[in-house]
């Protein structure tokens, strides 16, 4: 690594290819493989589409020990900075390191697949290399189990969701993936490999959860599972009014158990025919869609769709299900008139945007660039939010969904190290944009960095979730009172984590 990084820093960021792979192999004794030139392409960007930076080389490892090996020979390697991808699904470059080592988890995908009963309760242990739709798949087929909690979409890995938080409708209920995982097995910058839970080497447990990558790398993970339903009823209801959207919202995320639908979400779309965020992209059944025409002369340019899902199993009688769904929607506020729903598997349900991903990329827009914004914001200030930045800056759509959807803090777990709003209910709000029409890139960066302004300057109380800043001092402010745990727990799992002042804290990603 050492006579790579230098031939890297010596001929101005150009590796001589081949010429140091072998050495590097053999000298740390690699199972796996390691890819120089243009084999690192992949990893040289990710989903966002906005960054570009050439590593000195992806390894592919072919489990914890290659890890373990890559990561101590990099820290004998002063410069050399080290980035674990997953599926490279981040938008702001966070898998990729200028001129370091990228780590491949994808790789490690098969290392692990066991069902475990502890006391009665079921995990499945995963590695972290593994894509979440595939353990879905795996556990409903071979079990008839499942994890309970996800993310919208399922082609990202087990080790990039924790490394967040992984919230999807499932997480009013059950949390974030990240309160859902029992143990882990962490390669901490130092290279140790070590195992960790709530009550074996806490600290590096939770900060690993929500700990962006900054304290090792994940190579095992043990979910918690829950019996698989059959089947999940998939309802959107309209709203014109956004004081009785999220009244029901939040309504239904904090009913107790059993007295609410199984998945909570929703989003803000355009009163208009655009066919990306106006009413075209509301009916769940295109058969059947909305007649707009119910609509009240009331309704502004903005409209909200609240999105539930009802778990049953296939022998449950159909007015059965009638009837709980109708109990269920009795006590909402939305237009009436205006819902569409559908029935289908819950594995069909859970890998929905599975199928929306093919249609698009079939409409080669998947590929555009995606300048996404994620905020958690807090419910005492999400009216303001809906009313500058909903009803004002992207009131004309943003070439992509507009997600708000209500979360509870009690879900989640303090000790993590993921930065929230202070509040019981935060909404996640995601504008995720697909630049092929309406605004350039620049344009909407520029949108976006105008919104986090604004959130700023009015004092909401906000975080961003998929954090991306470029100096200390901002991420400071992002983990607020919770930086100096942060910044100790990360010192003590990685000798190199803290540089000089002015540098950026994250020595182990390209944000240095
Ligand atoms: P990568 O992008 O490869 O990596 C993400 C971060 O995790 C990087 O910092 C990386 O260094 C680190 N990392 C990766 N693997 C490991 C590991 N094994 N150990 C330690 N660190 C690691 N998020 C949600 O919460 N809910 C959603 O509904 C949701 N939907 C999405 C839909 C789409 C289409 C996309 C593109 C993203 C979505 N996300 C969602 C965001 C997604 O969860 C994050 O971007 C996630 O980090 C991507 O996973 P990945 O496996 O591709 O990770």
């Amino acid at each position: 690594i050492a006579y790579l990084d230098r031939t890297v820093h010596e001929t101005d960021g150009e590796p001589k290819p081949n010429g140091g792979v072998s050495t590097l192999s053999k000298s740390i004794d690699l199972q796996g493989r390691v890819e120089t030139g243009d084999k690192t392409t992949i990893a040289s960007k990710d989903f966002g589409g906005l960054y570009s930076t050439k590593p000195l080389a992806l390894i592919k490892p072919a489990g914890s020990d290659d890890v373990s090996r890559v990561i101590k020979a990099a820290s004998r390697t002063p410069r050399m900075t080290v980035a674990a991808r997953g599926n490279g699904h981040s938008i702001n470059g966070q898998a990729m390191t200028n001129g370091g080592l990228v780590i491949d988890m994808r790789s490690t995908e098969e290392n692990h697949f066991r069902l475990l009963n502890i006391n009665g309760s079921l995990f499945i242990d995963v590695s972290g290399g593994a894509l979440w739709e595939n353990v879905l798949t795996r556990c409903v087929s071979r079990f008839g189990l499942a994890p309970r909690s996800w993310t919208d979409y399922l082609s990202l890995t087990v080790g990039g969701t924790l490394s967040n938080a992984g919230v999807s409708g499932q997480a009013f209920r059950y949390g974030p993936q990240i309160s859902n995982v029992t143990e882990l097995e962490i390669i901490t910058g130092k290279g140790d490999i070590t195992v960790c839970s709530e009550t074996r080497n806490p600290e590096l447990f939770f900060g690993s959860l929500g700990g962006l990558g900054q304290f090792g790398i994940i190579t095992r993970a043990m979910v918690k599972l829950q019996p698989a339903p059959d089947m999940v009823r998939w309802i959107r209801v309209v709203y014109t009014e956004f004081d009785e959207f999220t009244r029901d919202a939040e309504f239904l995320v904090s009913r107790d158990d059993g007295e609410s639908f199984d998945y909570v979400e929703g989003f803000v779309f355009c009163n208009n025919d655009d066919p990306v965020n106006g009413w075209p992209s509301v009916p769940l059944d295109p058969v059947h869609g909305f007649n707009q025409g119910i609509i009240p002369q009331t309704g502004a340019s903005v409209l909200y769709c609240l999105e539930v899902a009802f778990h049953y199993q296939k022998g449950d009688h159909p007015s059965t299900v009638d009837k709980a769904v109708a109990g269920l929607l009795k006590p909402l506020r939305f237009v009436e008139g205006l819902k569409s729903e559908v029935d289908l598997s819950y594995v069909e349900f859970l890998l929905r945007v599975k199928r929306a991903e093919e249609q698009a990329k079939a409409n080669g827009i998947w590929d555009a660039p995606h300048p996404w914004l994620n905020l958690f914001i807090s419910k005492s200030d999400i009216v303001d939010f809906d009313q500058t930045v909903f009803k004002k800056m992207v009131k004309d759509g943003i070439g992509g969904p507009m997600l708000i959807y209500p979360l509870m803090r009690s879900k989640w777990d303090n000790r993590t190290s993921v930065a929230l709003p202070d509040s019981e209910i935060f909404y996640l709000v995601a504008l995720l944009r697909f630049v092929s029409r309406g605004p350039s890139v620049e344009e909407s960066v520029a949108q976006n960095r105008e919104i986090v302004e604004w959130c700023i300057k009015e004092g909401l109380d906000f975080k961003l979730y998929l954090p991306h800043y470029q100096s200390k001092e901002e991420w400071k402010r992002h983990f607020g009172n919770q930086w100096t745990r942060f910044v100790e727990r990360k010192a003590s799992f990685d000798p190199m984590a803290i540089l000089a002042p002015g540098q950026n804290i994250f020595k182990r990603t390209h944000l240095s």
